[in-house]
């Protein structure tokens, strides 16, 4: 019999890894309702129709990355391969515009069949926000700040981000048969992707991460020269808030994004540490989707993070961040008694505590406690015990405590150790 696997790009999170994730979504829990979001949770199949229309034919999510299935029923399914067409169908399809705008925001599995590598998975995670029914520049600035306050508050260093408008739907089709004309008298040069989107999509080609293309488009025109004086004015107002809000920018011109429905801004905040799948915050305006899923007129704006590449960034200080208060180390079977029964007090106090089975040696036991970085150890010999005492030790230092960092306790004296550790 042949051992059963995972399949490609589907990635288990072990143990190992769970606290880090924890550790994040308790941030943004705690960061999403100080701000005022409410979560939802919509169903991750969806009818294949919803993602045609939500996210555009010609994107490559739809036409070449979506996991699409008939169901026994014989209806077209798809495994959502984003967050927002979901909450958009489900803000339209409950009324919840009736109630006014929405300020949301949704965590869980995302499908895309891509080509799997570090940073990029067929089953990945999202956590996202969506402001429906907003349309000052206001909004804009407030769920950019969101985001970035999200990622600093997880401890991520080193950001950029990198803004542009779109403008509105006219300024972007002007701008598109310009940009048509311009591809097309240098067809020969491009790769074939973009041969092919010239009349699909032309604003994806921006989007080129091939080489040649690339260069080539230093001197295309630019969509910035097209925007009309409603929606530059827009713009500068969106980078004066920033200004105000202490939040830094970079504009990128060529910053179009993968999905149709966006219009003025766009965003992404990317690190250098990721290396080329660098974006760990794609996001933007989308006036026209709940219209076009058959709601009332209601512009939007949102942001979904990767949850992979954020944990990446993160690294180990994520991990340590949610590290034990106190580490039990004992040796001999009447220690190992006294120390569940410590244990299970210090946890009744709200503490947070390891307890060591192994057995081994007193070292080994130590060199444990040290890597669960905890705070403190409390130790139970056999020797310890027949006394009536343990002992507790401090491992690691905050502030620079002089004195000394070993203390005895009476079996008795469970308070004055909770004092001691909570102090
Ligand atoms: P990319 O250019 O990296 O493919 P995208 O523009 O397709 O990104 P979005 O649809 O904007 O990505 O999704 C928002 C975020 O979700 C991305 O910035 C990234 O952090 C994450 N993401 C997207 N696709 C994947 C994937 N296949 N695996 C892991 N994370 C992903
Ligand atoms: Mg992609």
């Amino acid at each position: 019999m042949t051992n059963l696997k995972n399949l490609r790009g589907m990635v288990d999170l072990l143990p190992a890894q769970s606290r880090g994730w924890q550790k994040v979504e308790s941030i943004a829990l705690k960061h999403f309702s100080r701000a005022g979001l409410q979560e939802i949770r919509t169903p991750i199949i969806e009818q294949t129709e919803l993602f045609l229309r939500g996210i555009g034919e010609n994107t490559d999510v739809v036409g070449k990355e979506m996991y699409n299935f008939q169901d026994r029923g014989g209806r077209l399914c798809t495994l959502r391969p984003e967050g927002t067409a979901s909450v958009a169908r489900s803000i339209v399809q409950h009324g919840l515009l009736n109630n006014g705008p929405q300020r949301l925001w949704y965590r869980g599995p995302m499908f895309r069949y891509e080509r799997p590598q570090a940073g990029r998975q067929r089953q990945f995670h999202q956590i996202g926000v969506e402001f429906v029914g907003l349309a000052s520049v206001m909004s804009d600035a407030e769920v950019i700040s969101i985001g970035w306050d999200f990622l600093k508050a997880v401890g991520l260093n080193d950001l950029t981000l990198e803004l542009n408008s779109l403008g509105s739907n006219e300024d972007r089709n002007i701008f598109k048969e310009k940009l048509k004309d311009w591809l097309n008298q240098r067809f020969d040069l491009l790769d074939e992707d973009s041969q092919k989107r010239i009349n699909v999509n032309p604003l994806r080609i921006l989007d080129s991460k091939n080489n040649s293309t690339k260069e080539l488009l230093y001197e295309a025109p630019s969509l910035s020269e097209f925007l009309s004086k409603e929606s530059k004015t827009r713009f500068d107002c969106l980078q004066e808030s920033l200004d105000n809000l202490n939040i830094p920018f970079k504009i990128n011109t060529n910053l179009v994004r993968g999905l149709d429905y966006y219009s003025h801004t766009a965003f992404e905040i990317t690190s250098d540490h990721l290396g080329s799948q660098a974006t760990v915050c794609g996001g933007g305006r989308y006036d026209g989707l709940i219209s076009e899923l058959g709601g009332p007129k209601a512009p939007s704006i949102g942001w979904a993070i990767g949850m992979e590449r954020l944990i990446i960034l993160a690294g180990d200080k994520i991990l340590h961040s949610e590290s034990p208060d106190v580490y039990v180390i004992h040796r001999g079977a009447n220690a190992e008694k006294l120390a569940l029964n410590i244990t299970c007090q210090l946890r009744s106090a709200n503490l947070t505590v390891e307890l060591d089975y192994s057995g081994s040696s007193f070292s080994k036991q130590f060199k444990r406690a040290d890597k669960s970085m905890a705070k403190w150890a409390i130790v139970i010999g056999e020797e310890e015990v027949s006394k009536g005492q343990f002992s507790m030790k401090k491992l690691r230092d905050n502030e620079n405590e002089v004195g000394i960092s070993q203390y005895i306790f009476l079996r008795e004296e469970i308070d004055q150790l909770i004092k001691k550790l909570i102090d």
